[in-house]
């Protein structure tokens, strides 16, 4: 009888998972997908996806089920809904099925997590948190709000924060008021690419406002938002698009499996990318967050998963997950310039712009669908 893979999560890291799969064992092994959403988002691109008019929902979200079925029917399942619990020792996991809310128990010869990461505040659609069209909503939602709005607030100078606002300074910068809320005295945490980011940001009109960490915001019956500084100051805005935190997909798993860090659970994995304590489970991505969220770590991950879990199918010893050659840091800064480093070397603007601001990666899309990718 076919061996059994369950994933977990179908974003940048399961979808990759999958493919890469049953692109080898699209006879011999039985892979199901479990996904909160019936499609594949590209959230790299939801910053440009909330300006009216610049990206069609069609080019950043694909039904997942057009990816899998390139592969036979027999050796695929698509499952929407949410893992709600997870028995490793068992070997099986839970699923609420969105269609009826019914559960599922599953059994598992091998296991993936890759439920990702959601941001702090859910209203944010810079990442799927719920279903395909509460992210949709979500997304449409705050390309109006941005349009009708003659003020904006971003809170938060990470790297969203700086995307967002640059796509709104591109936009906008001389016909509304954009202000980029920083917790501390520089964007990006001090990153080296903070000055250039910044200097991009100003030649947008963005202003940057300094040790102006968001503690809350509310938004009153007339649409206005209070936001109140950790200070104590309060400030009123049109529109404010919070971008800070993330938040690790793990309440499903049993909590000694997890990092002891309350503010960021991640799932604790050892150099094979397998989780600790645990049999034939493995995990990638933001649900790892090692060394940091990111896609390009994500995909690397990804890769090694597939490979580790191929090998303890057939019996074989894991090998050690490789990480991306470099660390490479790309913000763009609106759809015409951008900042960046790769390892400690500055890239220039122009090749920010070049590889990443100009289409954010949206042709990428394609090979998660076609499985190119893998
Ligand atoms: C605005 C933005 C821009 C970015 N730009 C870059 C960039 O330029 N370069 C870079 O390296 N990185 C970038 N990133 C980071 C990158 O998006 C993430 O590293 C990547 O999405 C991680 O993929 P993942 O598959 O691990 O998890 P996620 O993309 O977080 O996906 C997890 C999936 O699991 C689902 N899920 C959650 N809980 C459950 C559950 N219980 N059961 C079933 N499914 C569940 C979620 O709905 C989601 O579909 C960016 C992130 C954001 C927010």
């Amino acid at each position: 009888m076919a061996k059994t893979v369950v994933i977990l999560g179908g974003s940048l890291g399961g979808l990759h998972v999958a493919h890469a799969l049953l692109k080898k064992h699209d006879k011999d092994l039985k892979v199901i997908l479990v996904s909160k959403n019936t499609h594949f988002f590209w959230n790299l691109a939801s910053v440009r996806a909330i300006i009216p008019g610049q990206i069609k929902d069609e080019d950043i979200f694909r039904p997942l089920e057009s990816a899998l079925s390139r592969y036979s029917a027999t050796s695929w399942e698509l499952l929407i809904g949410a893992a709600t619990a997870a028995d490793f020792d068992g070997k099986s996991v839970e699923v609420v099925l969105a269609a009826d809310n019914s559960t599922r128990t599953i059994s598992y010869d091998q296991l993936v997590l890759a439920t990702g990461a959601r941001c702090a505040s859910p209203e944010a659609p810079w990442k799927a948190a719920g279903s395909y069209e509460d992210i949709i909503h979500s997304l449409h939602q705050t390309a109006a709000q941005v349009q009708d709005a003659e003020e904006i607030f971003v809170g938060g100078a990470g790297s969203t924060g700086i995307e967002v606002a640059g796509e709104l300074g591109y936009e906008y910068g001389k016909t509304k008021a954009i202000t980029l809320l920083c917790a501390g005295d520089r964007i990006l945490n001090g990153d080296s690419v903070a000055p250039a980011a910044a200097n991009e940001l100003r030649k947008l009109n963005v202003t940057i406002r300094y040790d102006a960490r968001v503690q809350s915001a509310k938004t009153h019956p007339d649409g206005k938002t209070e936001v109140t500084l950790a200070n104590g100051e309060t400030l009123t805005t049109d529109l404010h698009l919070p971008t800070t935190g993330l938040v690790p997909n793990t309440e499903y798993i049993p909590a000694r499996y997890l990092s002891a860090d309350a503010n960021y659970r991640t799932v604790l994995v050892d150099e094979y990318l397998q989780v600790q304590g645990a049999q034939d489970v493995w995990a990638c991505g933001d649900i790892v967050s090692k060394p940091r969220a990111g896609f390009f770590i994500t995909q690397k991950q990804a890769a090694s998963v597939a490979k580790n879990v191929e090998a303890a199918l057939a019996g074989r010893e894991p090998t050690v997950a490789k990480g991306p050659p470099v660390d490479i840091f790309a913000c763009a800064v609106g759809r015409g310039r951008g900042a960046g480093r790769m390892g400690s070397i500055k890239l220039p603007s122009f090749g920010v712009w070049l590889a990443k601001g100009r289409t954010l990666g949206v042709a990428m899309v394609a090979g998660y669908i076609d499985g190119s990718v893998a």
